[in-house]
C-alpha cells in the first residue's frame, strides 16, 4: 500500500493595502485565474486557500487573508494578522496615495506583531504602466529603507502574479 501523503506545508499570507489597489483581484487571479472590472469593497477580511508547486516539486498550501482596506483603522486587524508568516503590502502604481500609505501599514503591522514576519511589496496594475504615477526612485528608496522585496504585477492581465508568489514563497522558505 502507498504511504500516506505527507501534508503540504502551510504558509499564511496576508494582503494589506489601501482600498482599490487590487488585493482581492490579485488573490482571485492567483486562486481562480479570473479578473473582474467591478469593484466590490472587501468588508472585514476574506480567506482563501491555494496549493502551489515550488521549484523542486515542493508543494505548499497557501492560506491567504484578504484584509479589507478600511481595517487599518479597525480593531480586528490584529486578529487577521497575528499569525501571518508573510505580509504582502500592495499599492497601485497609478495611485501615489496608495504608495504613501504603505509606511502606515508597515508601522501598524510592526506595532501589532511580536516578531516581524516576512514582508514584501507588490506594485499592482502594471498593465497601466503608461499611467504610472509612483516614481521608481521612490519605490526603490522605500524598499531599501525597510529592507523589503518589491515586485510588480497585474491582476488584470495576470502578468507576473503566479511568478511573484512563487518567488516570494521560495525566498521565505530559503529555497534556491
Ligand atoms: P482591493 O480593494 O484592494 O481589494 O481592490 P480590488 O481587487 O477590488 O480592485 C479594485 C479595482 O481595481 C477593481 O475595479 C479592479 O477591477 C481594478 N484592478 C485590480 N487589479 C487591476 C490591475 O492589475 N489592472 C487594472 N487595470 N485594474 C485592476
Ligand atoms: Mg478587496
Amino acid at each position: 500500500t502507498a504511504a500516506a501523503p505527507t501534508a503540504a506545508k502551510e504558509i499564511r499570507v496576508a494582503f494589506v493595502g489601501e482600498p482599490s489597489v487590487g488585493k482581492t483581484s490579485l488573490i482571485r487571479r492567483l486562486c481562480y485565474d479570473e479578473f473582474s472590472r467591478q469593484y466590490v469593497a472587501t468588508v472585514g477580511a476574506d480567506f482563501y486557500m491555494k496549493r502551489i508547486s515550488l521549484p523542486g516539486r515542493k508543494e505548499v498550501t497557501l492560506k491567504l487573508t484578504d484584509v479589507g482596506g478600511l481595517e487599518l483603522r479597525g480593531s480586528m486587524i490584529d486578529k487577521y494578522l497575528f499569525n501571518a508568516d508573510m505580509i504582502i503590502l500592495v499599492y497601485d502604481i497609478t495611485n501615489p496615495t496608495s504608495f504613501d500609505y504603505m509606511s502606515n501599514w508597515l508601522a501598524i503591522v510592526l506595532g501589532l506583531l511580536e516578531s516581524a514576519p516576512f514582508f514584501a511589496v507588490i506594485g499592482n496594475k502594471c498593465d497601466l504602466e503608461h499611467q504610472r504615477a509612483v516614481r521608481l526612485d521612490k519605490t526603490n528608496q522605500f524598499v531599501a529603507d525597510h529592507n523589503l522585496i518589491s515586485l510588480l504585477a497585474s491582476a488584470k492581465t495576470g502578468e507576473s502574479v503566479d511568478a511573484c508568489i512563487v518567488d516570494l514563497i521560495s525566498r521565505h522558505l530559503g529555497l534556491p
